[in-house]
């Protein structure tokens, strides 16, 4: 199946089955803006908490905070969101449509990748086993031809992108010939720069209001409590502050559902350290951070580091961790190293030290950090992909489930009577009250069981037991397993032991050690 129905069946999949629906829906829906339904709410709190948990309760040196989502409004003058949180943005005039024009010219460079790597899969096939494709890249004159070609815009582009050249960038998007996919026209308008922080006003106009900022980005929480946990903590550097909460960016173009949102949630952790040290701790969490991605067991493959070629005027370093979602390698996660630059700013514009007493130095610095940045619905949706199998079973039907790993699983187990009467609801309950209390389960006694399992495999239940009339004479139930869909014959005592430990955050944490 071609990747891009993947996708759209997966959309529909979140929706149908309580995972995510449209923000709003009722009036339409609001641009880029989802809700999180019943089994939705449970795989986002997982994931959260599998991340909470690595980094607060992992290390001794990292706590978390909460700060609030209005902050005073020149911490993002200080910051620098204020004058360069921009984006460049394009119209078309005969669609109306309003674009990105830096994604406009990725995609055009995505597009040269694409065709070069069709004509080299096309030659593989072509030479079977003989084919060196480091040596058809190198020669063959199509490849080197599109390759030269992709070179050099990228080139351009990144020489404009880093001059702030708006003109120049609009040139690109008419000499690459770039159409609006709407109207298929080349009509296109300037290129203007565009905040992408919403505002909003805080106290009545009559005492005069005073413009405030949703928050961009859960970073800037942390800096602004940098001394308040540092001292009330007695936090020695290096250590970290995570935080968990919604950060907010009016996006030009929102696209691929739950990738790029208007208003999303992320985790951040700042992480201390000594000036000079800050590229071998970059290094440390680059590799600490994959491997908690890679934990989950979707394989490595699935995973990349993309390096920046652009830094940011305040980062010496900085990689995404991407992962393969069926529309390519995307960012999921970003590393950061983020110099001095955020704590000195807050010194400046504050008027406030933020200087750190190191006793082992005996001398005062500004702490440089490292910074990792993962967004949930973007990691949630990265699960979902990784889960998503359509199935075509012995029987010749097919079935769809979602892998998921057991700990981040909305549903650990499905209590399921064989029938609605004999006792057998009421010996369902009895292990549903039992057994609720060590982790998440649902009682399901509608439909035929074959229908109900695969209702359980369509929100990636790990285990399901039903319960017969042998449960009444011997206390034994079916256990079934979602990704072998075997089946065994287990006492209702071992159910907690068999499941309890398989389930568990903790478990998943246990690999990370
Ligand atoms: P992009 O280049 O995709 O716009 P970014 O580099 O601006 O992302 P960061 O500012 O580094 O992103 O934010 C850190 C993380 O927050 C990202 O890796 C991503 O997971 C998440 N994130 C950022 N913007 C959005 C958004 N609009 N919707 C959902 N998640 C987002």
């Amino acid at each position: 199946m071609a990747q891009e129905d993947v996708f759209k069946k997966l959309v529909s999949h979140c929706k149908e089955y309580g995972f995510v629906f449209p923000s709003s829906e009722i009036y339409d829906g609001l641009g880029a803006v989802y809700d999180y339904g019943q089994n939705g709410v449970e795989l986002k709190n997982n994931i959260k908490q599998y991340w909470w948990q690595s980094m607060v309760l992992l290390h001794e040196n990292i706590v978390g905070i909460d700060s609030a989502i209005f902050m005073h409004p020149t911490i993002w003058k200080a910051s620098g969101h204020v004058d360069a949180f921009n984006d460049p943005l394009i119209d078309n005039r005969d669609s109306k449509k309003r674009y990105r024009a830096d994604v406009l010219i990725e995609d055009q460079i995505a597009k040269y990748d694409e065709k070069i790597n069709k004509e080299v899969a096309k030659a593989a096939k072509r030479f079977g086993d003989s084919f060196d494709e480091a040596k058809y890249r190198a020669t063959s004159p199509r490849v080197l031809e599109e390759q030269q070609k992709r070179d050099a815009l990228h080139e351009r582009y990144s020489k404009a992108m880093n001059a702030n050249d708006l003109t120049e960038l609009r040139q690109i998007i008419l000499d690459e010939g770039i159409v609006c996919p709407i109207s298929g026209t080349r009509n296109w308008t300037d290129v203007r720069q565009f905040n992408l922080m919403f505002a909003t006003e805080m106290g009545s106009t009559a005492d005069g209001a005073m413009k405030v900022y949703l928050r961009p980005e859960t970073a800037q929480g942390i800096f602004v409590n940098y001394l308040n946990v540092q001292k009330t903590g007695r936090m020695k550097i290096p250590f970290g502050i995570a935080q968990i909460g919604k950060a907010f960016r009016n996006e030009i173009v929102a696209r691929q559902f739950i990738f790029r949102m208007r208003e999303f949630e992320q985790m951040e952790m700042q992480f201390f350290v000594r000036p000079g040290t800050e590229l071998e701790w970059f290094k440390k969490w680059k590799e600490t951070r994959l491997k908690w991605h890679e934990a989950l067991g979707f394989g490595d493959d699935m995973y990349r580091y993309h390096d920046h070629e652009k830094l940011a005027h305040y980062a010496n370093a900085a990689t995404d961790i991407e992962f393969n979602m069926p529309f390519g390698f995307k960012e999921v996660e970003g590393i950061h190293s983020r110099t001095n630059f955020d704590l000195s700013q807050h010194e400046k514009y504050s008027g406030k030290s933020i200087k750190y007493f190191d006793p082992e130095l005996n001398e005062s610095y500004t702490p440089f950090v490292i910074e990792t940045s993962i967004g949930v619905d973007r990691m949630f949706l990265s699960v979902l992909c990784g889960s998503y199998k359509e199935e075509v079973l012995e029987n010749g039907e097919t079935r769809v489930v979602l892998k998921l790993p057991a700990a981040l699983a909305p549903v650990k187990l499905a209590v399921l009577p064989l029938i609605k009467k004999d006792g057998l609801p009421e010996k369902a309950r009895e292990i549903m009250d039992d057994l609720k209390f060590h982790f998440n389960c649902q009682y399901d006694e509608k439909d035929s069981i074959g229908k109900r399992y695969r209702r359980q495999d369509a929100i990636g239940t790990p285990y399901c037991v039903t319960i017969d009339h042998q449960t009444l004479e011997d206390n034994t139930v079916t256990l079934r397993n979602r990704d072998t869909m075997e089946q065994s014959r287990v006492s209702i005592d071992e159910l907690n032991g068999i499941i309890a430990d398989k389930v568990s955050i903790t478990s998943l944490l246990k690999t990370l050690q």
